[in-house]
């Protein structure tokens, strides 16, 4: 399969370079990054630490889409939304791995799936945080309301949106194991007085520093109890894997808009 990669001088993009490198059944054919950006003429795998791979990273979005089967795309949410909108009447494969995307950007990214795109999208690519959305849903499922629910997030210092993608999954399984909607009983933000806690609500804490992948807690807290799961992301090559992972998974699909838990049958 023959891979483009979009966002490639970025910590997710150099990521995906060497993951693609080192894949037997996928050819890295195109890299690009932002006009402006310093990448752009570099090597893409002399970039990523590895070997020359003749790619030289470009900033021309059409000569991606023509060379490429699958897409890669850690980047930003106008980035994915424009993205998804123009390669959807090829058909390609659009893995999209941009958090922060608002319910608009979604609309638009599941036209594009509904115009002819095959896309894979989720706030995680990991297996461990899907089984882990799995494992929250479930247990939001046999808890009742008196286990107040909080999901807890820390990531470097560089990121950008709040809550995490990650936390908005797991956010999004507890919702669905209860029966309610995430964006009616979700608390993003404590500050002052805020009166005590509203049962049935889903709370959200972000911690931000230093160099950290991504560290999640969802906490289950009764008067008498506490169950708590979590997941620490040591190293980005994981959200990579799994986004090569879901491209292949994709060959075969037809055009839609699919989950990561999708690509692992872990929905039900
Ligand atoms: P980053 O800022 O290091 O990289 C983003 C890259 O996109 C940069 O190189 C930037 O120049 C490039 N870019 C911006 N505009 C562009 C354009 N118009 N065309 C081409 N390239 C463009 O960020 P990052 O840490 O690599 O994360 C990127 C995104 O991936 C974020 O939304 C992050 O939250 C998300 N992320 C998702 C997962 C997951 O598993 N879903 C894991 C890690 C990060």
């Amino acid at each position: 399969m023959k891979i483009g990669i979009v966002g490639a001088g970025g910590r997710m993009g150099l990521t995906n370079i060497k993951a693609v490198s080192a894949h037997p059944d996928l050819t890295l054919v195109a890299a690009i990054d932002r006009p402006g950006s310093p990448v752009i003429g570099k090597d893409a795998g002399l970039l990523a630490g590895g070997e020359e791979t003749g790619i030289v990273i470009g900033d021309d979005v059409k000569a991606l889409i023509s060379a490429a089967d699958a897409i890669i795309d850690f980047t930003a949410p106008a980035v994915s939304v424009d993205l998804a909108g123009r390669i959807a009447a090829k058909g390609l494969i659009h893995i999209v791995g941009t958090t922060g995307c608002s319910p608009q950007d979604d609309a638009a990214i599941a036209q594009a799936a509904e115009d002819g795109a095959r896309i894979v999208k989720s706030g995680n690519f990991s297996l461990g945080v899907n089984l882990l959305a799995a494992l929250v849903k479930k247990t939001a499922q046999t808890l009742d309301i008196d286990f107040d629910i909080e999901i807890l997030e820390m990531h470097h210092r560089h990121k950008v949106d709040a809550p995490s993608g990650t936390a908005l999954l797991l956010g999004e399984a507890a919702a669905e194991g209860r029966g309610i909607e995430l964006a009616a009983h979700s608390v993003r933000v404590r500050d002052g007085h805020t009166g005590a806690r509203e049962p049935g609500s889903i709370g959200f804490a972000t911690l931000r520093g230093g160099g950290i992948v991504g560290e999640h807690s969802v906490l289950f807290s009764s008067t008498a109890e506490t169950v708590t799961f979590s997941h620490s992301a040591r190293d980005r090559s994981l959200f990579a894997d799994g986004a090569l992972r879901a491209a292949l998974w994709a060959a075969d699909k037809p055009k839609g808009l699919y989950s990561m838990a999708d690509v692992l049958g872990l929905t039900d």
